[in-house]
């Protein structure tokens, strides 16, 4: 592609995104000009090594499916990821079956995002790795295309993203003090209680460093008055907020608990998509959003306005991960007041670079679309 055409692509949509024209006329017109052949989606299994066994309060793994999506047109590739913990139901056999299915090549013009990815959703229910695979893909594509990154293209301010939490697993007390030594970068340390040892565990990962903690218990508490007392116990050890301490359809006793509780109480298991947020109204302080579950960039994007206008605090969260959808929500994170985007920093095999941790803080790069380079 010559340097005018790139320029003129690049001026047109950038004149777009002010508001002072209309896309898709802008788009069209230069698809007159020079015909475009549709959106080529191309996809690849790969497997992240994690460097240390992962363990939750249902599982433990030592490896995180993944499937690496591109979307290409005219000249320009964007990249996206679907991550696949197993205990979530998708796998690279339902990704590919999903992808495959898809006809992208009927679009023509990248900028119709709306009407391309509510196709990607009606393709098939669930999937919502899988559809967040394309949608990050058509971002990077998109903000490549304008050659602007997509929090400069949102409008937020970089400096305000927030530091990022890193996570440390349950394990023995001489393995946790190696990984709490491991996060010396990091300002709050992000602890997986719901377990036999909860007080154990945040008593040895006191013993190691008195960082602020942030709890993630993933639905292992069962009783409601139990974990109120464990709460307030946690906020004596110095930790900011808990989250989804109870299992996902225990409406009632979030509700009871949020209202009882002196730290915020996060739901993430129970909030998926866009249609959940209003649900958490009453019920949890803030919620946990993930590309992985609420289908991408698109939607995260919609849920965050939503739930800012319901008064829920936001937290912006990961699966384990490429730095390719870290760094695509990295884009929302200054709209964030939490951030657990260490996905990419548990694992051994990253094929790309984007966004970094600098002092524990999450720091955007002024690079187009998910400003991600392959390595
Ligand atoms: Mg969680």
């Amino acid at each position: 592609m010559g340097t005018n055409r790139r320029n003129f692509i690049k001026n047109t949509v950038l004149f777009t995104v002010g508001g002072l024209a209309l896309p898709r006329l802008t788009y069209s017109n230069m698809k007159g000009r020079f015909p475009t052949p549709g959106l080529k989606l191309t996809f690849e299994p790969y497997d992240l090594q994690l460097k240390h066994v992962f363990t939750l309060a249902s599982s433990s793994r030592t490896t995180t499916p993944v499937m690496l999506t591109k979307i290409e047109c005219e000249g320009f590739t964007g990249y996206g990821e679907a991550s696949m913990p197993p205990y979530l139901g998708e796998t690279q056999k339902t990704a590919a079956r999903f992808l495959t299915a898809l006809n992208l090549t009927q679009f023509t013009d990248p900028f119709r995002m709306e009407e391309i990815l509510e196709y990607v959703d009606e393709a098939a229910p669930g999937n919502t790795a899988a559809k967040a695979s394309v949608d990050i893909a058509l971002h990077d594509l998109a903000g490549k295309i304008m050659g602007q990154p997509w929090h400069k293209i949102w409008g937020y301010s970089p400096e305000n993203t927030p530091n990022t939490s890193f996570t440390i697993g349950m394990d023995e007390p001489d393995v946790v003090k190696q990984k709490v030594d491991e996060a010396a970068p990091y300002k709050i340390l992000k602890v997986k209680l719901g377990g036999p040892n909860d007080k154990e565990m945040v008593e040895t990962i006191r013993l190691a460093t008195d960082k602020p903690l942030c709890v993630d218990v993933n639905q292992g508490w069962d009783n409601k008055e139990e974990a109120l007392e464990m709460v307030h116990w946690l906020k004596e050890k110095g930790v900011e907020f808990v989250e989804q301490p109870l299992p996902k359809n225990r409406k009632d006793d979030h509700a009871w608990l949020t209202e009882h509780s002196p730290l915020p109480i996060i739901g993430d298991e129970a909030i998926q998509r866009l249609c959940d947020v209003q649900e958490a109204v009453g019920v949890y302080s803030g919620i946990n959003i993930k590309l992985m579950k609420c289908t991408g960039m698109r939607e995260a994007h919609k849920m965050i306005n939503l739930a800012q206008a319901n008064h829920l605090r936001v937290m912006i969260g990961c699966m384990t991960e490429t730095s390719c959808a870290i760094s695509a929500a990295a884009q929302l994170a200054p709209q964030a007041e939490w951030a657990d985007l260490d996905g990419n920093l548990l694992i051994s095999n990253d094929p790309y670079e984007g966004v970094k941790i600098v002092n524990g803080k999450i720091t955007l790069i002024d690079r187009p679309g998910i400003g991600i380079r392959e390595v």
